[in-house]
């Protein structure tokens, strides 16, 4: 759905890519694209990524993105994201916003006072808050699994993690794996945050370039996506790959390469989900209680799909796409959406 309000200055597309398992879930970006190709090319992609994310985090939801074209600093103003707001309402509930790169939980309250089709809100307006923990404790257990597949032991005491991203999930993701003994290696775009893993979790600091080469056993992206791309997958020594960001691969061959040089790559649809598990549960009002029980149900389906890519020969990204699939198959044509 393609959005220009003249009155507002907004334009945004919202991407609604499969909702057999339920509404598409998935956050609003605001991002001063290019052109408007670009916009389109990155929504469809999210958005295809979401319904892969749900599926495999086995929630009732299936996969959606919107965008908003603009700078989030400047551009962004109330009636421009209650028009949004106004847009996503007229989709009659297919897609649920959340916030995303350019968003964020005050925003997502402006959305709510147009549409109830609002997730990730913060505790004061009845959501469960930022889930970004949620979302770092998915990424150590999609490690824990490839550390018992590789080695045979899924204890990351003395194991050395790069970081590259160190904002929300991957500061949180400092937190767990130096709490469960592991050394970090860190890497961010933006210094100050880097300085702030050095100084809170005495993470060894380098530059963003350096991060790929340096002497890790895991590489966990968690800043933007394409960062696993031809010329970055050669220089890795980490033989582990998983991480938070979205769409890590700069194509689908490359999940080949990392194969092909021995890297074990957790899908990042299926590491990543632990954030969207925390928001079907504020969705869903099922309680806050049982979130971090399902997020780390996820360290089972990790090793599931790596077993089984093993077990095949071949890589987990087969694996985790064939297991989405046949759950989108089994539950038969598009459905609507009850409202
Ligand atoms: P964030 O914006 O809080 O953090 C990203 C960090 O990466 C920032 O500190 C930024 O300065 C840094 N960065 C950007 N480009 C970089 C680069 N090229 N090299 C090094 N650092 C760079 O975002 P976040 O919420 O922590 O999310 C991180 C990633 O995980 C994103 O791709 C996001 O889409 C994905 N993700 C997040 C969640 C969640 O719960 N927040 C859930 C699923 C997926």
């Amino acid at each position: 759905m393609f959005i220009a309000d003249a009155d507002t200055g907004l334009r945004a597309v919202i991407a609604v890519h499969n909702t057999t398992l339920g509404p598409a879930l998935g956050g609003c970006r605001m991002y001063p694209y290019a052109s408007d190709d670009d916009a389109i090319r990155d929504v469809l992609r999210l958005s295809h990524g979401m319904t892969y994310k749900a599926a495999m985090a086995g929630v009732h939801l299936g996969g959606g993105k919107s965008i908003i074209i603009g700078d989030p600093r400047s551009a962004k103003t109330e009636a421009l994201l209650r028009s949004m707001g106004r847009a996503i309402r007229e989709l009659g509930g297919r897609y649920i916003a959340g916030e995303d790169m350019g968003t964020d939980p005050a925003d997502m309250r402006v959305l709510r006072r147009e549409t109830v089709s609002v997730s990730c809100l913060d505790v004061q307006d009845g959501g469960y808050g930022d889930p970004s923990p949620m979302t770092a404790l998915g990424v150590v257990q999609a490690i824990r699994a490839a550390l018992v597949e590789q080695r045979g032991s899924p204890s990351t005491a003395g194991v050395t993690v790069a970081i590259q991203g160190v904002g929300n999930v991957g500061l949180n993701l400092c937190r767990l794996l130096t709490e469960a003994g592991a050394k970090l290696v860190v890497c961010d775009s933006y210094a100050p945050s880097a300085q702030r893993a050095a100084d809170v979790y005495n993470a060894l600091v380098v530059g963003p370039e350096e991060i790929y080469s340096s002497a890790a056993d895991i590489f966990a992206p968690c800043a933007v996506g394409g960062t696993l791309n031809p010329g970055t997958i050669p220089r890795l020594k980490a033989t582990i790959v998983a991480g938070a960001a979205n769409n890590q691969l700069a194509d689908e061959d490359c999940a080949r390469r990392l194969y092909e040089r021995g890297i074990l790559y957790v899908p990042d649809f299926v590491a990543n989900g632990g954030g969207l598990i925390a928001c079907a549960a504020e969705w869903y009002k099922t309680g806050s209680q049982k979130i971090e029980a399902d997020v780390r149900k996820l360290y089972e389906t990790c090793l599931s799909v790596l077993q089984t890519a093993a077990a095949e020969n071949t890589y987990p990204v087969v694996v985790a796409n064939r297991i989405v699939e046949q759950r989108l198959h089994r539950y038969g044509q598009r459905r609507a959406v009850t409202l």
